[in-house]
C-alpha cells in the first residue's frame, strides 16, 4: 500500500499515542494541538498492565520507565490508620508517572517516528469523507481523521455522535508533592472515611501523588486552598498531610462520564475520553485511550477500506470499554455515593469483590484485556481476508 495520511485533533495522551502507531505503521501523521505547548493539565497518572504492554509495543516504555514508581501492593486504611485490607499485586504491572512526564515521552517518540505536531491549531469539525477542518476554515484531507479532542469534543458534537455527557457527583484534587515522606514504596496506599478518600502513590524521582475525594455536596471538604481543620476531623491522623496539601497548587476535578451512539463515521474515528471518558477509579481512562488507539492502528493499518476498517475496530473494542466504564461508575457508587447511613458497608463491599475471583477479574477487564483485543483485531483481519 502506498504512504497513507492521517489528520488528527488533539495532542493529548490518545493523540499523540495514535499518531506515534500510526506512524511506526509507515503512515504520515499530523497531530493539531490547540494549545501552544504540549501539557497534560493534572498531577501524576497510574498505568496499568494494559497501558503499559502498548507502550512497550509501540516503543515508547523504555524512555519513560526511569520517570515513575512501580506498584507492588495496595492497602486500604480506615479513619484513624488501621489497616483494613491488603492485597498484592504481583503480576499486575502499574507505574505512576508524571502526566506531564507522559505526554513529553510520548511526544518526543512520535516526533522521532516523524509525526508532524502542529501547535495552537484549534479544529472545529471534520468530515467523513477524510479531512478536519480548522477555525480558519483550512482543510485537512486525509486517508483517517480522528478526533482526539478530549472529554468535550467538538467534533463529537459536529458528527452527532454525542449521546451521554455528565459530570458525576464525586470530586478530586489531585497534587504531585516533591517528597515520598507519605507514601510507602511500591505501595498504593488509601485511607476511607464514610464517603472521603485520601490517596497516596509514590511517582518517581522523589515525588509523590496524593488525592483527595469527596462528594460535590460536601461544602467544606470541596473547599480550596484545602481546609485542614475540616479534613483533619475526618482523618485525625493525616494532619501534617493536609498541612503540606494547602501550600500546594491543585485543580479540581469531577468524575466524568461519555456515551456516543458510535465512534466513527465515515473516515472519522473518535477515540479517548471524546468517546469513553469515565469516573477515574480503575486508573483506566488512558489505558482503553491506549489499547483501543492500538487496535485502530492495526485494523486501519492492514485494509485498504479505512471506513470498513473502523465498523471492524468498533466492534472489536467497544465491549471491553463499556463493561469498564460500567465498573468504574459502581466503583464510584460504593466507594462515594451511596447513602451516607450505609458508610460502615463501604469498605466490606470493595473487600468482598476483591476476595472473589470471578469478580475482581471482570472488574479488571480492561487491565487483562490486551490479550483479547489482540485475538479480536486477529480474527476481524482473518474475516476481510476470506
Ligand atoms: C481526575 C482524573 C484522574 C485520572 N486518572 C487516570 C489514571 O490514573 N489512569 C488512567 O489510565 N486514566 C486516568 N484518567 C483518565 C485519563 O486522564 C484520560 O482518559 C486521558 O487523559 C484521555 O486522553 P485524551 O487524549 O482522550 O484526552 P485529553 O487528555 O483531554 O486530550 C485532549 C487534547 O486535545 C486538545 N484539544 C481539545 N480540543 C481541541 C481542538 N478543538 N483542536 C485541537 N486540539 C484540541 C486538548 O488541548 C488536549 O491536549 C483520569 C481522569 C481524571 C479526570
Amino acid at each position: 500500500m502506498n504512504e497513507r495520511h492521517a489528520e488528527i485533533a488533539g495532542g493529548g495522551i490518545g493523540g499523540l499515542g495514535l499518531g506515534l502507531m500510526l506512524a511506526r505503521k509507515g503512515w504520515s501523521v499530523r497531530i493539531h494541538e490547540r494549545s501552544p505547548t504540549i501539557r497534560e493539565v493534572g498531577a501524576a497518572i497510574s498505568l496499568r498492565n494494559n497501558s503499559i504492554s502498548v507502550l512497550e509495543r509501540c516503543g515508547a516504555f523504555e524512555q519513560l520507565r526511569a520517570e515513575g514508581s512501580f506498584l507492588l501492593r495496595e492497602r486500604h486504611f480506615d479513619k484513624r490508620g488501621n489497616l483494613l485490607q491488603e492485597r498484592a499485586t504481583t503480576g499486575q504491572r502499574t507505574m505512576v508517572l508524571p502526566r506531564q512526564s507522559l505526554v513529553e515521552g510520548l511526544a518526543a517518540s512520535a516526533r522521532q517516528a516523524g509525526v508532524e505536531i502542529k501547535l495552537s491549531s484549534v479544529v472545529v469539525s471534520a468530515d467523513p469523507a477524510g479531512a478536519l477542518i480548522d477555525d480558519a476554515g483550512v482543510r485537512y484531507p486525509a486517508d483517517l481523521a480522528v478526533a482526539a479532542d478530549g472529554l468535550h469534543s467538538k467534533i463529537r458534537t459536529e458528527l452527532g455522535l454525542r449521546e451521554t455527557i455528565r459530570e458525576l457527583t464525586t470530586r478530586i484534587n489531585r497534587y504531585l508533592v516533591p517528597t515520598q515522606e507519605f507514601t510507602t514504596p511500591e505501595t498504593k496506599d488509601e485511607h476511607w472515611s464514610g464517603d472521603r478518600r485520601v490517596g497516596f502513590l509514590p511517582a518517581g524521582k522523589g515525588r509523590s501523588l496524593i488525592y483527595t475525594t469527596m462528594a460535590s455536596g460536601d461544602g467544606p471538604a470541596c473547599r480550596l486552598p484545602l481546609d485542614v481543620g475540616n479534613w483533619t476531623e475526618a482523618y485525625p491522623t493525616l494532619e501534617p498531610v493536609f498541612r503540606l496539601l494547602r501550600q500546594q497548587d491543585t485543580i479540581q476535578f469531577s468524575y466524568p462520564f461519555v456515551r456516543c451512539t458510535g465512534w466513527h463515521r465515515g473516515r472519522v474515528a473518535l477515540i479517548g475520553d471524546a468517546a469513553h471518558a469515565m469516573p477515574p477509579t480503575l486508573g483506566q481512562g488512558a489505558g482503553l485511550t491506549l489499547m483501543n488507539s492500538y487496535a485502530l492502528a492495526e485494523l486501519v493499518s492492514g485494509s485498504s477500506d479505512v471506513a470498513t476498517a473502523l465498523r471492524s475496530w468498533e466492534t472489536a473494542v467497544r465491549e471491553i470499554t463499556e463493561a469498564t466504564q460500567r465498573w468504574s461508575l459502581r466503583y464510584d457508587r460504593i466507594t462515594g455515593s451511596l447513602p451516607r447511613a450505609l458508610n460502615a458497608l463501604r469498605p466490606h463491599v470493595i473487600r468482598t469483590i476483591g476476595r472473589f475471583k470471578p469478580l475482581y477479574d471482570s472488574m479488571r477487564v480492561a487491565d487483562l484485556g490486551l490479550p483479547l483485543i489482540e485475538q479480536r483485531v486477529r480474527e476481524a483481519s482473518a474475516a476481510r481476508a476470506a
